[in-house]
């Protein structure tokens, strides 16, 4: 096979945000080699140069990396000694000094408190009587390996602190105790930031999240002051460029009751809060992270429209079959919807996919965002009226 004309780029991770980075990578001429945990998983399905493999064996890594320029990740679950022994031969993007920080929650917590960015007290617990110390009602996370609301517990006395230790301990982690955050909504500031420095913030956006899923973005977060989002905006420039994060940064973080923002936690990946940016955006997170890691210039992350929604699609109790059967209905009733799919097989919860919605009527685009994904969830009847 003749050698591609542009340097290839290494995903580590096969679901479905590697999936979404190959529509730019195709664009921009970049070839792709993937890391992927089967055969069929999501980007496999799109990604031809791809090795099927354990992302926790180094020597698998070094195999799917040889003759890259680039590594970069689906997902932030690889060993942070295996990111640092990669180092020796490619860019890793983002590094592990800065990786660490979403991958451990304790790590990320204790910088961010040296960096003064407001986040929820907080404090590694040990015992249940620590936890009795930091004070009722709290909220227990175990420090690594968490993900979609796994690994969080709302803890409202003693007893049920020791769900959370039993699985720390079976995992080998530690246990943090955050308060219990009165939240009036969920926020998300993403940027893009390069190796060379650069960064483009995207608009602030709100964020539904159930039972720790995302369920729905709108894009900007209506009725956010400006003074917050530029508060928003500014950490997350600061995280950035402090943690020298490269590729993008997602910082999730909470709108409190009484009007101030703190820091949940942060993911170094393209993320599920800047969906939205595909269709509703001049540059999508996704390609802007592929700019970002090959340390090419970024893209404008100005709105296209004045409002986007984006809706996940859940797989409900059972398979109802209308993912796919579902499109000509969607299709029709929606000329301008968009939708993405994953390439994955409808499981309880799992999400499979998301819709886009944009234009000048939140209401109508909200309306229709919920409607097309409830109709490929299999919630609505049948609407052949
Ligand atoms: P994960 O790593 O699984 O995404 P998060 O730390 O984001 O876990 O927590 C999942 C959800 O739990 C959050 O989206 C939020 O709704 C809720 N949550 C987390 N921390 C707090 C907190 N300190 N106070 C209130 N709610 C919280």
């Amino acid at each position: 096979m003749p050698q591609p004309p542009a340097p290839t780029l290494a995903v580590i991770g096969g679901g479905q945000l590697a999936r979404m980075m190959a529509q730019p990578a195709i664009a921009l001429g970049l070839p792709l080699r993937l890391l992927a945990e089967g055969p069929d998983v999501s980007a496999a399905q799109v990604i031809p140069d791809h090795l099927v493999g354990d992302y926790r064996d180094l020597d698998t890594l070094r195999s799917v990396t040889a003759g890259c320029a680039v590594v970069t990740f689906d997902h932030e679950h690889v060993p942070t000694d295996h990111l640092r022994a990669l180092e020796a031969d490619l860019a890793v993007r983002p590094g592990p000094e800065a990786l660490v920080h979403a991958q451990d929650k304790a790590v990320m917590r204790a910088r961010l408190a040296e960096l003064g960015v407001p986040c929820p007290r907080n404090a590694v617990v040990r015992t249940v009587a620590e936890v009795e110390a930091f004070g009722f009602p709290c909220v227990l996370k175990t420090t690594r390996g968490g993900y979609d609301g796994k690994g969080v517990w709302m803890v409202e006395a003693a007893a049920e602190a020791h769900a959370a230790f039993d699985a720390a301990e079976a995992a080998g982690v530690q246990v943090l105790a955050e308060e219990l955050v009165d939240f009036r909504r969920e926020l998300s500031a993403l940027v893009a930031r390069s190796p060379s420095g650069q960064a483009a913030a995207y608009p602030v956006v709100a964020s539904t999240q159930v039972d720790g899923v995302c369920l729905e973005v709108v894009a900007p977060a209506p009725d956010l002051s400006s003074e917050l989002a530029g508060q928003a905006q500014q950490i997350a420039l600061r995280i950035a460029g402090e943690l020298d994060v490269t590729g993008i940064l997602a910082v999730e973080l909470f709108e409190t009751t009484d009007g101030r923002v703190l820091v949940n936690e942060l993911a170094m990946r393209p993320h599920n809060t800047g969906h939205w940016t595909q269709d509703g955006a001049v540059t999508s997170q996704f390609e802007n992270h592929l700019r970002a890691v090959m340390d090419l210039p970024l893209g404008s992350p100005a709105p296209r429209a004045r409002w986007t929604v984006m809706v996940n699609i859940l797989g409900g109790p059972e398979d109802t079959g209308r993912l796919y059967d579902g499109l000509p209905h969607a299709m029709a009733r929606d000329p301008f919807l968009r939708v993405h799919f994953y390439g994955k097989e409808l499981r309880p919860g799992r999400k499979v996919g998301h819709v886009n919605v944009y234009g000048d009527d939140l209401d109508d685009c909200l309306e229709r965002a919920r409607h097309a994904a409830a109709w490929f969830r299999g919630d609505l009847g049948d609407e052949s009226e």
